[in-house]
């Protein structure tokens, strides 16, 4: 049938017509792949998309990592994607048949893709200076600079490299090269992530860094080429391709369609047309749908759903796994929510507004350092708003939390220094060598754990407020090292030989990761925390034995004792604490489930946990209720008491909480 024969060349020809049009010369388009939207590992992409629009640039983003997806962008920008998240399992061979097909990518800060080209391969930490490798175009009119982070990461170089970049020392840093008609460039700069840890607009170098890299890798195939090279006749995809949702919750798959059928085939999930309203006559060769796909309320389930067309008397079907998850809360659960001091959030609004949101525990940021936001009598800096009219925030924390029952449990960042004192509160402590140090001898903002008098800082707000306040509760946050960092002073050394009986002979070199007295240093370390925790806590109880005490810890355990000094298991098992607070903040469901079932497996049974969730933290923003839903009916699931926010933001709090109000009270 000459009719089918032609079916092929009707897609690209429909494609090329639509490109034709659609598709000036430059910009190009980019697509920013958005790890937030698929929970996967990396930092938030909002800063990098503003800063690139900001430049002129063409900027989109993609969540999905499917051919037809990435057959429409000209660059396709991961920034420090250590992993893509929930995205069709066949994501890494998509990204090279796009790069053979003509399609560009450039990949920054982690990455582990494209190693024809290069891979990142080693972090080098507090090291900035950068020289152009003269020779490739992507180097031409650039000049020595000093990376914006102090970190980066060396590339290991593939055959088809050409190194662009180089470290102090040498390494290989940025690297170009083609694979097939498109174009790569990887490296490991923190390109747009000035602290690591999140991105923003680019600065300084990176500008003409990126305008110069992105000019060279605008493609020289056309957007219609490049589909007609990766489109093979009618095709039809969905992202994801599983997911979870909580019971009762609907969840929108995105489904792609290549077809060059008239009128478009009509596509179904199970029996129900999704192509509505059915586009009659339409001319597009490449459609995107939604397949919105309803979950019985109270219920577990794992259901296959079929997506399926046919075109062109060809059967497409695609399976979706979705799985609906439930568990009903425990007697009195705690449902909470950190919370900070400020002016937009006085007790006196927020205490109501927690009730009415179905929030019945607060944990309140109320002292860190040398620090109080409160009227503390033992703290050398008052930074409480209410202090010029002689009032005092957790007083009337107190009082409003009262009235609304609301359980209070204010908390203090117990360990840390900097962004919590004054300048001169923290040059006396420098001064007086009551400040961590690292193996370097740099000075970290961190008390030194291994000295009397710091202990003393630490415990006297804690002592204070048990004491002096009608709360609840009281909680423990930064209470561990910064890093493996700290603490490397004269006082820690010493006091290490002492406990351990036996001098170092190579300081700090025996101690460190390679060196043949690391796993005592990490003993020392963890004991150094706990001995605070025991000492503050059986202190706490003399003057207030009814408080509840606890602890904000570290999700990924075991790991933090080694890296942070935190030995939290031990804190519970011994008594020091009565429930704890594992910050598992991340947006990634399946990552959330084995965090919390590995803390419920370590612990005591029966230990009360409330679980962290990161409704807005480092590791992004929630925004979708269903989203917070789940995290809640996870943490059921992995036997939590409750759980806690991390962190309430007046606006926020509510959109994402209102809807689910009689959801999470059972409609009490
Ligand atoms: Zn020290």
């Amino acid at each position: 049938m000459p009719a089918r024969r032609c079916l092929l060349t009707a897609i690209i020809l429909s494609a090329a017509a639509r490109h034709a049009i659609a598709e000036p010369p430059s910009p190009p388009r980019i697509a920013v792949f958005d790890l937030q939207a698929t929970g996967g590992k990396g930092v938030r992409i909002e800063g990098l998309v503003r800063g690139l629009k900001a430049l002129g640039w063409h900027v989109e983003t993609v969540a999905d990592l499917t051919l037809l997806s990435l057959g429409e962008c000209d660059i396709v920008y991961l920034s420090d994607v250590h992993s893509p998240g929930n995205v069709t399992p066949d994501w890494r061979t998509n990204i090279e048949a796009y790069v053979k097909a003509g399609g560009s990518v450039l990949q920054t800060w982690h990455h582990h893709i494209l190693g024809h080209i290069s891979t990142g391969i080693r972090r080098v930490y507090g090291s900035r200076a950068m020289s152009i490798v003269p020779g490739h175009p992507c180097s031409a009119g650039l000049k020595d600079f000093d990376a914006v982070f102090k970190d980066h990461i060396v590339e290991k170089v593939g055959e088809g490299g050409t190194v662009l970049l180089r470290n102090a020392f040498g390494d290989p840093v940025a690297v170009a090269g083609t694979i097939g008609k498109g174009k790569v460039v990887s490296t490991g700069l923190a390109l747009a992530i000035p602290h690591g840890n999140a991105t923003a607009p680019p600065r300084g170098a990176e500008i003409a860094l990126l305008q110069t890299w992105l000019r060279w890798l605008t493609p020289n195939v056309s957007g219609s080429e490049r589909l007609k090279a990766l489109v093979h006749g009618p095709q039809l995809e969905v992202s994801p391709t599983e997911s979870l949702v909580a019971a009762g919750f609907p969840r929108t798959f995105t489904v792609r369609v290549a077809s060059a059928q008239k009128p478009p085939p009509p596509v179904y999930c199970d029996d129900r047309r999704i192509d509505t309203p059915p586009s009659g006559a339409g001319e597009e060769a490449f459609r995107t749908l939604q397949a919105k796909i309803g979950t019985p309320p109270r219920t577990n389930l794992d259901a296959v759903h079929r997506i399926h067309a046919r075109i062109d008397d060809k059967e497409l079907s695609k399976e979706i796994r979705l799985r609906s998850l439930w568990a009903e809360p425990v007697p009195n659960e705690k449902r909470g929510v950190w919370l900070h001091v400020g002016t937009d959030r006085h007790p006196r609004d927020v205490m109501p507004e927690l009730k009415r949101l179905g929030i019945n525990m607060a944990v309140l940021r109320i002292a860190g350092g040398t620090a109080a936001f409160y009227a503390s009598k033992v703290q050398d800096d008052i930074q409480d708003p209410l202090a010029k009219e002689g009032g005092d925030w957790l007083a009337e924390a107190v009082k409003y939390a009262d009235a609304n029952g609301v359980e209070l449990h204010p908390y203090v960042n117990n360990c840390v220094v900097e962004g919590r004192t004054s300048k001169e509160s923290f040059e006396a402590l420098k001064k007086a060598g009551r400040l961590q140090q690292d193996p370097g001898g740099r000075i970290l903002g961190w008390f030194c754990p291994s000295q009397e008098e710091n202990i003393k800082a630490i415990e006297r707000p804690m002592i204070e407020i048990a004491s002096r306040y009608a709360v609840a509760g009281i909680q423990y946050d930064f209470i561990r090292y910064p890093s493996a960092q700290g603490c490397f002073c004269p006082k820690c050394r010493a006091l290490f030989e002492k406990e351990t009986k036996q001098p170092v002979a190579d300081w700090p070199e025996d101690v460190g990761k390679a060196g043949a007295r690391y796993l005592e240093w990490v003993e020392f370390r963890c004991r150094r925390v706990s001995t605070i925790v025991e000492r503050v806590s059986k202190a706490i109880r003399r003057v207030n034995p009814r408080i509840k005490i606890s602890a904000a810890v570290f999700s990924g355990w075991p790991t933090c004792r080694e890296s942070n000094g935190q030995d939290w298991v031990r804190w519970c098992h011994e008594g020091w604490l009565d429930f704890v607070c594992p910050m598992t903040y991340t947006q990634d469901p399946v990552q959330y489930t084995d965090l919390t079932a590995a803390h419920r497996k370590a612990l005591p049974e029966g230990f009360p946990v409330l679980q962290g969730i990161g409704i807005q933290s480092g590791a992004g923003a929630m925004n979708d209720p269903a989203q917070v839903a789940l995290h809640i009916v996870l943490a059921r699931q992995a036997g939590a008491m409750g759980w806690v926010g991390f962190c309430y933001k007046p606006k926020h709090t509510t959109t994402l909480f209102e809807p689910l109000r009689s959801w999470m009270t059972d409609g009490k």
